[in-house]
């Protein structure tokens, strides 16, 4: 099937348009008309090759919202029509312990990431969201509840899974006293989730800029991480603490702010950190964490948990030809939202 995208051709993140072919259904695929793709700071740093060589070129996207228009013969659970959601992942080896788990993320022969990664089947790159179609088997396919406003929920697909599963498993319940830092679109979504299941929950961000936009979310209150005496005297404040933020930074401020047995979980930087300092983890039985995005079930799960507590990202609606702005913006990290493209913006014919 020919399509077109939004890929970047090399580092430089600068995306174009591009015509690409879809694979044929094989028997167990769903092909699906994209309608809305999430932006996220992991499309970012993907095509800025922070995370290695990439195959370019390359489409990003996973955070995907679409229409069923075609099925393989033996798909089993969705129809023509049918409005449905794409994440992180396309394929797993589906037998391993890890697959078994419902944890494919952790599959252990790889998971086939959305997009970058060879097909298990042909080899070819597989590629993502920004664009007009995509095929993917059924088992990475999820369902949009009704209820859901199919423009405002891309989001739930990466940036919504990668704070549910912490939260969940390191046990934020009523009465939590939860941290998130950076108000970003993770961060957002932390907020979200964590006051519906009961926390109190405190955004801890670089300034106070973001304060209306926190506690329009639900939180209590912002804390400043750059202002020294309020850190202090945040000491033991939190149970659980998420950290959004993309780049190289210090975890030793936000340590001794973990009550404890406390636990603070790493989502954003992947790579190298400031030294630790392990004083605040020996003498409080505090822990630092990591987290990758969650599986496959669990998506599903924090869908219909969306639906349920009513809760829709907060997305602002870009045109396809605006994505490279929203990469600066990201750069930045100036914004407390999601951008979310519009691909009614984007047609075969351009
Ligand atoms: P985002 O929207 O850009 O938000 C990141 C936030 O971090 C910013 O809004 C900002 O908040 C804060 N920040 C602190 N220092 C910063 C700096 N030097 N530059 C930019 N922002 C800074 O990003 P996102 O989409 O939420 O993604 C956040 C991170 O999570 C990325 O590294 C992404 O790759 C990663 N991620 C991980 C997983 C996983 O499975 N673990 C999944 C998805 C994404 P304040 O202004 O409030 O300080
Ligand atoms: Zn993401």
């Amino acid at each position: 099937m020919k399509t077109i995208g939004y890929a970047a051709k090399s580092s430089d993140a600068h995306m174009v348009p591009y015509h690409f072919e879809r694979r044929n259904l094989r028997d167990n695929d769903v092909s699906i008309e994209i309608l809305y793709s999430g932006v996220c700071h992991s499309d970012l740093h993907t095509v800025n090759g922070d995370w290695g060589d990439q195959p370019y070129p390359l489409v990003p996207g996973h955070e995907i919202i679409g229409k069923v228009i075609e099925v393989g013969q033996q798909v089993q659970n969705y129809q023509v029509g049918d409005h449905v959601a794409v994440g992180c992942m396309v394929d797993s080896c589906q037998t391993c312990d890890q697959c078994e788990n419902h944890e494919e993320q952790f599959c252990r022969n790889g998971m086939t990431p959305t997009y970058g990664a060879p097909d298990r089947v042909t080899g070819e790159i597989t590629q993502g969201g920004y664009s007009k179609h995509i095929v993917a088997r059924e088992e990475f396919v999820m369902r949009v509840p009704q209820s859901l406003d199919l423009a405002k929920t891309a989001p739930i697909l990466c940036a919504g899974i990668t704070t549910y599963t912490p939260l969940k498993k390191f046990g934020v319940k009523q009465g939590s006293r939860v941290g998130v830092i950076g108000l970003g679109g993770l961060g957002h979504m932390a907020v979200k989730l964590a006051v519906a299941m009961g926390a109190d929950v405190t955004v801890l961000s670089r300034s106070d800029a973001k304060e209306q936009e926190a506690k329009n979310l639900g939180a209590s209150g912002i804390l400043v991480s750059t202002d020294k005496e309020a850190m202090e005297s945040s000491a033991n404040a939190f149970d659980v603490i998420i950290d959004t933020v993309p780049v190289k930074h210090d975890l030793n401020p936000y340590t001794p702010l973990l009550d404890i047995d406390g636990t603070l979980v790493i989502v954003g930087q992947i790579g190298p950190m400031e030294e630790p300092m392990t004083a605040p983890l020996v003498l409080g039985r505090r822990r630092v964490a990591g987290s990758l995005i969650g599986g496959i079930k669990e998506t599903q799960e924090v869908l219909d948990f969306c639906a349920e507590h009513n809760i829709h990202p907060e997305c602002k609606m870009i045109r396809a030809d605006e994505v490279n702005d929203a990469f600066a913006h990201l750069e930045k990290g100036d914004i407390a939202h999601r951008f979310v493209i519009d691909m009614a913006t984007l047609s075969v014919e351009d």
